[in-house]
């Protein structure tokens, strides 16, 4: 059952999160409630970056994907854990700056920043923008010449790689609307641009090939192509690419039946690739680069809900319906996504009743997770969802005017919390 290592049960039976009684937390802090774990988070972070030092002898960098979950508190720690930064939006660029995060380990990604954002982003420091497509390549042209200021860019291609994954979370083919394309000549055409033009420093390439992705070799194969190209630029232009950004997208554990292979393994095998490629193609190796989002948070979060209403219809299902949903989760609604759920008042009873866990919000599809086996489950019981840390406070909404919950943050004995929970009068904040 305990998919996390911050997971636990107390005495009191009660499910406990980095050694918090979670029902005590659900108590305090009101339910629904976001609880993320500082020291799982930290731990994470220091797992990337250590194995970036031993595999690329620390001509590399680990970048986090930030829409995985953003706030102040989180850049901060990133910071503190001499990581980087993705970013792919002025919203995230403010969030960064006002955290302040040194803003040259920022990287602006995204498929249709607007001028504004990239004047937002040149503006403020941001150490590279992640060229997604040749309008955005002219914007930038434009604005580096406007502001007078060079603009360090990497191009993002497509590798033409189709990971197994959600076809909403796979990214690496051709029919994406991520990055250039190879095939078209668009991914060289952008680099051929970005080299001739003045205020525009060419950097090196990115790709990356998904989210949720348990093969190695997936990112193995991805490695192999992306060193291809670098040989091919280096035909085709002279100019050998010192940067080779290969994304992220590490697969972690909702549920038990998930086996990510450890960091390590991955980094290792990739780097084995990376090195032997680039020693037969006659290049250097270069400054590699990746970008884990989901692989640092989603373990080292939770969500606590309470239990409210249970409809059984016989011979379909049970319905436990819990005090949030979409609005703060809607992983299930977009994309069927499995999920782990407890009864954190009786973590320690056998969890043979079958439930569809469903959420408060106004649509049918607004369901936690159909079909799950949980305690048997009492109206007014604490629910734990798991592995929540990532892609549910920053993919959460208002939808039905439902106030966002608060995030509370563990670190060992202590609690703190990083974001508030909304209240009634901030929904109607900018109404007229
Ligand atoms: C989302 C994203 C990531 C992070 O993906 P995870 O699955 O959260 O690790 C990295 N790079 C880019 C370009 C992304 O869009």
């Amino acid at each position: 059952m305990f998919i996390s290592d911050s997971l636990g049960v107390n005495e009191s039976g009660h499910l406990t999160f980095g050694n918090h009684d979670t029902v005590e937390l659900a108590g305090k802090y009101k339910t629904p409630v976001y609880i993320m774990d500082e020291v799982l988070i930290r731990k994470n972070c220091r797992n990337f970056v250590t194995s970036m030092n031993e595999n690329y002898g620390g001509n590399g960098r680990v970048i986090y994907a930030s829409k995985a979950f953003s706030c102040k508190a989180m850049y901060k720690i990133i910071n503190e854990e001499n990581m980087g930064i993705d970013v792919v939006s002025g919203g995230e660029i403010y969030t960064a700056l006002k955290a302040g995060f040194p803003m040259e380990k920022a990287y602006f990604h995204g498929s249709n920043k607007s001028y504004d954002e990239l004047v937002f982003a040149v503006n403020s420091g941001v150490g590279r923008i992640m060229v997604d497509n040749l309008y955005e390549l002219e914007l930038l042209k434009q604005i580096s010449e406007e502001l007078d200021t060079v603009v360090n860019v990497i191009v993002r291609v497509k590798p033409g790689i189709e990971a197994e994954t959600h076809s909403f979370i796979m990214t690496g083919q051709t029919d994406s609307k991520f990055g250039l394309d190879l095939d078209t000549g668009d991914a060289m055409k952008a680099i051929k641009t970005a080299l001739d033009a003045e205020k525009i420093s060419f950097k090196g390439i990115h790709c990356h090939i998904g989210s949720q992705i348990f093969a190695v070799e997936s990112f193995m194969h991805a490695a192999k192509v992306m060193v291809g190209i670098m040989k091919d630029i280096k035909d085709e232009t002279g100019y050998e690419v010192e940067e080779l950004d290969i994304g992220g997208g590490f697969g972690i554990r909702y549920a038990e039946e998930h086996k990510p292979a450890p960091f390590n393994e991955y980094m290792k095998k990739v780097s084995v690739v990376i090195k032997e490629e680039c020693e037969k193609a006659g290049l250097k190796t270069p400054f590699v680069i990746i970008e884990p989002g989901r692989s640092i948070v989603a373990e080292a979060g939770i969500t606590l809900y309470t239990v409210g209403a249970i409809k059984t219809i016989p011979d379909v299902r049970t319905y436990v319906s819990v005090d949030g949903g979409m609005c703060d989760n809607p992983r299930y609604i977009l994309y069927q996504s499995k999920y782990t759920a407890i009864i954190a008042n009786k973590a320690n009873e056998k969890a043979d009743f079958l439930a569809t866990i469903a959420g408060k919000c106004c649509e049918s599809g607004d369901m936690i997770q159909e079909h799950t086996y949980i305690q048997k489950p009492e109206s007014g019981d604490i629910m734990a969802v798991l592995s929540t840390g990532a892609y549910n406070y920053s993919m959460s909404s208002n939808y039905n005017r439902n106030p966002r919950p608060a995030v509370v943050m563990l670190n060992g004995d202590e609690e703190r919390i990083v974001v508030k929970a909304e209240t009634y009068e901030d929904l109607i904040r900018n109404d007229m």
